[in-house]
């Protein structure tokens, strides 16, 4: 098979970009130097955003049937009431508790079933590109091969080889503070309560496991670097807690930091990073694995369109402009999410860092504060400057899952059907004389199942295959209609041309 994406990584974003590229026939190989998928728990949650986009791939039944879902997710461990993500405009309004190698594993199982290789124990050990594709030296089983593609994306997590071969930047902030995290056998869970008021995660993670993670004050400036032991684990949580929680054999312990950086450009000629690649935080508020998902699914389709020399023209660097920000917002995020858990565990704070958790958790009491913080953390408001001054509003913005009706009043679908091969959808809630459909570009006509405020008057809208908004409008003129749609498919999806 020839190549024309190769993906360095089978995490969560490598897994997620391979079958967003497959889906849109694109060839795609993975490799990744683990000879055997991971077993930690890692990553625990999937937030609301990351579920509508497996639901936007018909996905999100299998995720949900996997793990459990709880009403919100704690902004920082130093605050005693959690984000209520019920709040939310979404028809996931909730975290779904999933350790990182069943996400893994449901994401390889998808990959499968679309034809994906995944090639383990093969490691990418240098790369080169030029004008016509890029290629990197393999190393794996059967000795050393060379893949050549026409990109590669380099999914390969913080010590990214791909993006320090491209001599691709990392700046930011280095470690400054640690906690430890483990996986447990637990008998018995009667301390568990008692360990959450003194600030310890406590997680129930399936097959008897329990997930901890302690931030000791005496041991938070320990470098990463040096091993955890059992003992240590033991002692700290007793120091923070006055119990150990019964912990019983580790499956797994780490300990990691608050190393803080993003890639100074998600592209560089024919190599492309996302995921851990491109940004690295502490893991506060569980976002890492989150944005990642979300990096994939933004470059899938626009290095598709460009494989296909469907793209227009600059849509590829749109995937730097736009998820570059996005990390640019997240680093910012948890650092201060950090200090909010630093502080109270700091000598000089202490006592004044208490009353300012006391106050933070008041106003997250507040409506209005839980949802801004909410929709930051559950990426649900993550929106994309719209290209044009004077769209609308909707424009950048992701598409919520409402409710359709098809003409004549028969049938009734959700909008996030109509996403599941991965297409631009144009629906046409006016009405008005319908577009033709062509292969890059399914249209819609339908009648909203209930009124949304950000569709007030909506009479069309262009949905890219990510599920954000490219072009909305509110025009009911025929005319003006057409040239409007016009102008945003060739903006959008040149030969596509469905006006
Ligand atoms: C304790 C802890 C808790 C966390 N909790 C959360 C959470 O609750 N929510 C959340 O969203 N995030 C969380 N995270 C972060 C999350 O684990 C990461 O953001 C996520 O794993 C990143 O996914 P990725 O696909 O970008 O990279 P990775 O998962 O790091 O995958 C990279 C892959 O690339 C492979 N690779 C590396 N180099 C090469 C090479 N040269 N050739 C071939 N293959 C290579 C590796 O083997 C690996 O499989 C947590 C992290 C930690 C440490």
């Amino acid at each position: 098979m020839t190549t024309e994406v190769l993906v360095v990584g089978a995490g969560p974003a490598g897994l997620l970009l391979a079958c967003e590229l497959a889906l849109a026939g694109v060839r795609t190989r993975v490799v990744d130097k683990r000879a055997q998928a991971h077993r930690e728990s890692r990553a625990l949650n999937l937030h609301p955003r990351s579920i509508e986009l497996m639901d936007m791939r018909g996905l999100a039944g299998r995720f949900l049937a996997a793990g459990r879902t709880v009403p919100g997710w704690q902004f920082t461990a130093s605050l005693k009431r959690p984000l209520d993500f019920t709040a939310l405009d979404t028809r996931h309004p909730y975290a779904l508790l999933l350790a990182q190698s069943r996400t893994e594993a449901l994401l390889a199982e998808r990959a499968r079933e679309l034809g994906v290789p995944v090639h383990r124990g093969c490691e990418a050990v240098s790369l080169r590109q030029g004008a016509g594709g890029a290629e990197a030296d393999v190393e794996g089983p059967g000795g050393r091969a060379t893949v050549r593609a026409a990109y590669v994306a380099g999914c390969d997590g913080g010590h990214s080889f791909v993006r320090q071969a491209a001599g691709i930047g990392f700046p930011g902030t280095p470690e400054s503070v640690t906690a430890i995290v483990g996986d447990f056998a637990v008998a018995d869970h009667a301390d568990n309560e008692r360990a959450r008021r003194h600030g310890v995660l406590v997680a129930r993670l399936e097959a008897g496991l329990t997930r901890f993670v302690v931030m000791d004050p005496a041991r938070i400036r320990v470098p990463s670097t040096e091993p955890v032991t059992l003992e240590e684990f033991r002692t700290s949580l007793r120091q923070v807690c006055g119990t150990d929680c019964g912990i019983g054999r580790p499956r797994w312990l780490s300990r990691f930091g608050n190393t803080t950086r993003l890639a100074e450009t998600y592209r560089r000629g024919r190599i492309l990073l996302a995921g851990d690649a491109a940004h690295v935080h502490f893991p506060v508020g569980a976002q890492g694995l989150n944005t990642g998902l979300q990096d994939a699914m933004n470059l899938g389709w626009k290095l598709a369109a460009t494989l296909r020399g469907r793209a227009p023209a600059g849509l590829l660097d749109t995937y730097h402009d736009e998820r570059h920000r996005t990390g640019r917002e997240l680093t910012g995020l948890t650092r201060a999410q950090t200090l909010l858990v630093e502080l109270p565990l700091t000598a000089a704070y202490g006592a004044s860092a208490g009353l300012l958790c006391e106050l933070l958790d008041t106003l997250i009491g507040l409506p209005d504060v839980n949802r801004h913080l909410a929709g930051r953390l559950s990426a649900l408001d993550t929106a994309y400057p719209p290209a044009a001054p004077g769209a609308h509003p909707l424009t950048g913005r992701r598409m919520p899952d409402i409710p359709l009706t098809a003409p004549g009043g028969s049938t009734t679908t959700r909008f996030y059907e109509y996403l599941h091969d991965g297409r631009f959808v144009l629906l046409q809630l006016g009405g008005g004389a319908p577009a033709d459909d062509t292969p890059g570009v399914r249209v819609v006509q339908a009648t909203p199942g209930e009124a949304h405020p950000s569709l007030a008057a909506v009479t069309e809208v262009l949905v890219r295959p990510d599920g954000h908004v490219a072009w909305a409008t509110r025009t009911t003129a025929l005319r003006s209609l057409r040239t409007e749609r016009a102008h945003a498919l060739a903006r959008w999806a040149p030969g596509n041309g469905a006006a």
